[in-house]
């Protein structure tokens, strides 16, 4: 079942009836009335779009565009980064592996996930090659990002045909100009504080959380597995305008404390040796490209990093001056 957002559905009915946004939405309300409101807005918008022979859930090619539930989804884009291959082990023994890498055109980015002999696709990938995606399914991971996922049957084609477009420039704002629907956008500021990490337990084969169930790791989809661990390190930034939490998960936290997957892992058994950093991050400026997120719990907003980079003085310097 692929899920739309009602603000998407708007949009896209807006643009293919050529009704007004208004016009839409009391279609949708008298739908909802005529059937006593037992459907949803999202179920009203649908009879809607049948009615006025719109396809709300044609892939338009774009990455902003993916939905989770899309199958056989195709992109064209250029790599922006490749990320480590990793292996693991099934619960019948058997090996396995799994890697990734972001791919981005003029609408977005979007991670994408490659199992088994897909993976070795990683070994020829690097920053800036153009590529064809096809049979991808599109899923949403715990963190609330689209990602594409690759099998057997899909395939990645280095010298696509078609002309491929440029990855978007990446907007840079203050932590103040932040919007809660901000995705792709950079912000740069001063770590000011740093959270101890927070570990938890996932499946070594799909990487999502494992419940304990009588002494036993048990994955919904593998079954008993040995769990992995994967973590989240906190940190406050602030840019002179304001002051927000930074979440970074797995790959960004060993970047952001220049530590490798091993020397994370140790900090959950020995958390004392972890101390020393939060003071030696102080005073560091970092850039990060990410999205925002509201957290509903704290009633605020959060900025979930998926690249990190070290702020360099000189290039930001030439970026004010005006020559
Ligand atoms: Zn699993």
């Amino acid at each position: 079942m692929i899920r739309m957002p009602l603000p998407d559905m708007l949009a896209r009915l807006k643009e293919k009836s050529g009704l007004s946004e208004q016009d839409i939405l009391a279609k949708i309300d008298a739908k909802c009335a005529s059937l006593s409101g037992l459907i949803s807005k999202e179920g009203a918008a649908h009879i809607i779009s049948n009615e006025l022979g719109v396809k709300l859930l044609e892939s338009s090619g774009k990455i902003r565009d993916l939905l989770p539930g899309m199958r056989n989804v195709e992109i064209l884009g250029r790599v922006t980064q490749v990320f480590d291959v990793r292996e693991f082990q099934r619960a019948d023994g058997s090996g396995g592996k799994v890697g990734s890498f972001l791919v981005g055109d003029d609408s977005g980015i979007v991670r994408i996930v490659c199992w088994g002999t897909q993976a070795e696709v990683l070994r020829q990938l690097s920053a800036g090659m153009p590529l064809k995606i096809s049979g991808g399914l599109v899923r949403e991971n715990q963190r609330g990002y689209k990602e594409v996922h690759l099998n057997e049957a899909s395939r990645v084609n280095l010298s696509p045909q078609e002309p491929v477009p440029e990855v978007g420039k990446v907007q840079r704002k203050t932590l103040r100009e932040l919007q809660e629907s901000d995705d792709q956008v950079e912000i740069m500021g001063t770590v000011v504080q740093v959270f101890d990490p927070k570990f938890f337990e996932v499946c070594p084969q799909c990487n999502t959380r494992v419940k304990e169930v009588e002494g036993h790791w048990s994955c919904g989809e593998h079954g008993t597995v040995v769990p992995d661990y994967s973590y989240l390190v906190n940190v406050f930034l602030d840019d002179g305008t304001e002051n927000l939490r930074v979440v970074l998960f797995r790959n960004q936290a060993e970047k952001l404390l220049d530590k490798t997957k091993e020397q994370m892992v140790a900090y959950r058994v020995a958390p004392d040796s972890f101390e020393p950093l939060k003071t030696e991050l102080l005073g560091e400026q970092f850039k990060f490209v990410g999205r925002v997120k509201k957290n509903t719990f704290f009633d605020r907003l959060e900025f979930i990093a998926n690249q990190v980079k070290k702020a360099n003085a000189d290039e930001e310097l030439a970026k004010l001056d005006p020559q």
